[in-house]
């Protein structure tokens, strides 16, 4: 039997447990989905960012290629395939590597991508020339979340399904009483541990996920159960509990460990500038019209503003030096 949980504990710690338990339990793709299992066009074109970034970081012999958080593998199976068709000497180049904490979900992996090979963390992967993927992978690293109140700031833990306010040391801004800031420290170390790698070895990575473009204030925690909107704090473990990932945050942290950032772009001009259109052109052409239909409805769900084309963004943090990368001013 688990230990059971602490009566209160700090909301990232809460949110750790419960996505840890969600993801081990759970088929997360029943309750939302994600662009690389919206369009097979996602995968590729990231497979060809890949290859055109494996040349510009100058075609090394061996280059790990990490996903983090890979799901069923869609994407790197779609971003294979398209490897191997416009780029077989980086197909050969490449180790494969999965970031992955869930065994129900590297077992589904393991079908698609058979030649992986799985990580509990970006620590126990080898050094060396790395690129790196992943859609929708920061977005569930848990956050913390501190509440302004009279002059100062109070941090949110979580006890019995409902949010408790502590004394928090840290001087923070001055904002408006009622004000939240929130803080992902997994993801802010992540990043800042591949602008280490990338300062001895040469390398670069992309984030596709969604939130703004510039920090702000406000509550963005948020959880999905059987595809609809739930209390994040009340059934730990049967939810997927997610927050608006802070790209200025990550920009900033990736350039105080040295690496060049590239971008933000929004995932629709940046997917637009890829090929992602003519990809889906081509492919619908040889399709009967019904098919055809439904493969350019689905990048266009992608790529319109008003739909995942805005609040998704895309992000690259490479070795310093590295020109600017593919559909992120280069
Ligand atoms: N990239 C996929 C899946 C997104 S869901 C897609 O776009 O479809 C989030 C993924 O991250 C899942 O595979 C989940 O198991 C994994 N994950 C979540 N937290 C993790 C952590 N702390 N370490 C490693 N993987 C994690």
């Amino acid at each position: 039997m688990a230990d059971p949980p602490p009566l209160t504990e700090r909301l990232d710690a809460f949110m750790a447990r419960a996505n840890a338990a969600y993801y081990a339990s759970h088929d997360p793709f029943a309750d939302f989905t994600t662009a690389p299992e919206i369009s097979q066009v996602f995968g590729e074109v990231l497979g060809l960012w890949a290859a055109v970034t494996w040349q510009m970081l100058g075609s090394p012999d061996m280059v790990m290629l990490i996903e983090a958080g890979p799901g069923r593998g869609t994407l790197m199976a779609d971003a294979l395939r398209a490897i191997g068709r416009a780029m077989p000497a980086f197909r050969a180049a490449l180790s494969l590597r999965f970031i992955e904490t869930s065994p129900r979900l590297r077992a589904e992996q393991a079908t698609r991508v058979p030649d992986a090979v799985w990580h509990d963390s970006l620590d126990d992967v080898p050094e060396g020339p790395t690129i790196l993927l992943a859609n929708e992978f920061l977005d569930a690293l848990p956050i913390r979340q501190f509440i302004r109140r009279g002059e100062g700031w109070k941090e949110r833990f979580v006890s019995e399904g409902a949010f408790v306010e502590r004394p928090h040391a840290d001087v923070l801004p001055d904002a408006p009483d009622g004000s939240i800031l929130e803080r992902c420290e997994p993801a802010q170390a992540f990043v800042a541990a591949l602008g280490t790698r990338f300062a001895r070895h040469k390398g670069a990575a992309l984030f596709l996920d969604y939130g703004p473009e510039h920090s702000g204030y406000g509550d963005s925690l948020q959880a999905l159960a059987g595809g609809k909107p739930a209390d994040p704090l009340a059934a730990p473990g049967l939810a997927d509990l997610t927050a608006h990932v802070d790209f200025a945050a990550l920009a900033a942290a990736a350039r105080a460990a040295g690496a060049s950032v590239h971008g933000p772009a929004p995932q629709g001009m940046f997917l637009a500038e890829l090929g992602l259109f003519q990809r889906a052109n081509r492919l619908a052409r040889g399709l009967p019209p019904a098919q055809a239909a439904a493969v350019m409805e689905s990048v266009r769900r992608l790529g319109e503003p008003n739909r995942m084309g805005r609040l998704f963004k895309a992000l690259a943090i490479a070795s310093a030096g590295c020109p600017p990368l593919p559909g992120l001013g280069g």
